[in-house]
């Protein structure tokens, strides 16, 4: 059986190019654009000015379909939760976040992840598989869909983050590809510093983030000293600290962008004064933003969050040292919907409050 290619992993050069190659007319694909990413019609029915050939050819030749929607669950703070099944019946989870003026979409880039690190609920999963760009893309497509169905049609979002299951590095050319979408201006046409990708640190792909669209970039840094690092990141071991910065310092940072560095604060662990003077030998304030994020604890989680008191202290020694020091508010507690707690099963539905929906 011949393997359909999306319809959501095309670039809009790419879809004039395909439409050029099967004698139809070039301009159609800026029309498709318009249906999909600025409409979010994926009925054919409904782009009436797209010629019948087109459509019958798309049917018999592209794969037009999205991910499911599955299931969904609304946190006291407004964060939702989806989970959002693929045609081979994988599935990833993602949360939409609401903000004072903005709407963050999570994205995944894997089903599960390799990299295994000790404190992540997905890590525990290993990887599945990776994601095509036309899945990543429909995870923003379904989410934003749903949205409009059932809250109100102005629901748009204005910035993504690579922050859902997966390391996205570990599958470049797909997230790759789905951020070329993300920004096209005639697709859904985010601004670069409207996206943000997070990894873990994997050296290799790191150095070629030069062939990367100039988005911001979070490192999920996590420890100033290698040996806790290893023992919360098994990469680690192969990347350890010297090599992570080395790679770091060779990212083009556009005029005024800093790295963000993500920090999840252990109790007992991480978050001693020397761990403070650790990352303030590693790092340079002019370069860098730091995002504590209290460790969110799940049920079998073997670490601590620390107390309010310490996490303000900690924050404050990175501000008194010249460090931008934001403390990731926690979002989604009561749903598990907060960054790194993602598992795709429901494997304690009595956590599940409000609204479950099941299609
Ligand atoms: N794999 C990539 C991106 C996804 S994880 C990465 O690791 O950067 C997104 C963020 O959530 C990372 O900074 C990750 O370290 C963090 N995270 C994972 N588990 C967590 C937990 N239990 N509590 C708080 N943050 C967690
Ligand atoms: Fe993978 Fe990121 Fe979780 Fe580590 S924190 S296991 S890299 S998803």
């Amino acid at each position: 059986m011949k393997v359909k290619k999306s319809l959501f992993s095309f670039s809009l050069e790419e879809m004039r190019d395909y439409l050029t190659e099967n004698q139809f007319s070039r301009f159609s694909a800026d029309q498709i654009f318009n249906w999909v990413y600025k409409k979010f019609v994926f009925d054919l029915e409904g782009w009436s000015n797209v010629s019948k050939k087109i459509k019958e050819h798309f049917l018999e030749n592209i794969d037009l379909s999205l991910p499911k929607i599955v299931w969904n669950g609304l946190s006291e703070d407004g964060t939702r939760k989806f989970l959002t099944r693929f045609s081979d019946g994988q599935t990833v989870e993602n949360v939409a976040i609401p903000g004072k003026d903005r709407l963050t979409i999570c994205l995944s880039s894997q089903v599960g992840c390799a990299i295994g690190c000790v404190f992540c609920h997905t890590g525990t999963m290993g990887l599945k598989r990776n994601l095509g760009s036309g899945e990543i893309i429909g995870q923003f497509l379904s989410i934003t869909k749903w949205l409009k169905e059932n809250v109100g049609d102005d629901v748009r979002f204005t910035n993504v983050v690579y922050m859902g299951q997966g390391e996205p590095l570990h599958n470049f050319a797909n997230v790759k590809q789905a951020t070329k979408l993300l920004l096209e201006d005639k697709g859904i046409g985010l601004g670069q510093r409207r996206i943000t990708l997070s990894t873990s640190g994997l050296v290799h792909q790191i150095e070629k983030l030069g062939d990367f669209p100039p988005v911001n970039i979070a490192i999920s840094l996590h420890a100033s000293h290698d040996n806790i690092r290893t023992e919360l990141m098994p990469i680690n071991k192969i990347y350890d600290l010297k090599r992570l910065f080395s790679a770091i310092k060779k990212i083009p940072l556009k005029a005024y962008r800093r790295i963000t560095y993500e920090y999840i604060l252990i109790d007992g662990l991480n978050d001693r004064l020397e761990d403070i003077e650790g990352l303030d030998h590693l790092l340079n304030s002019r370069e860098s933003k730091i995002n504590i994020i209290p460790f969110n604890e799940y049920p079998e989680s073997a670490f601590k969050r620390p107390s309010p008191e310490k996490i303000r202290w900690f924050q404050k020694e990175l501000l008194d040292r010249g460090y931008i020091t934001t403390v990731r508010v926690t979002m989604g507690q009561d749903i598990l919907a907060a960054c790194g707690q993602l598992k795709s099963e429901l494997e304690k539905p009595n956590l599940w409050k409000k609204e479950q929906i099941m299609a």
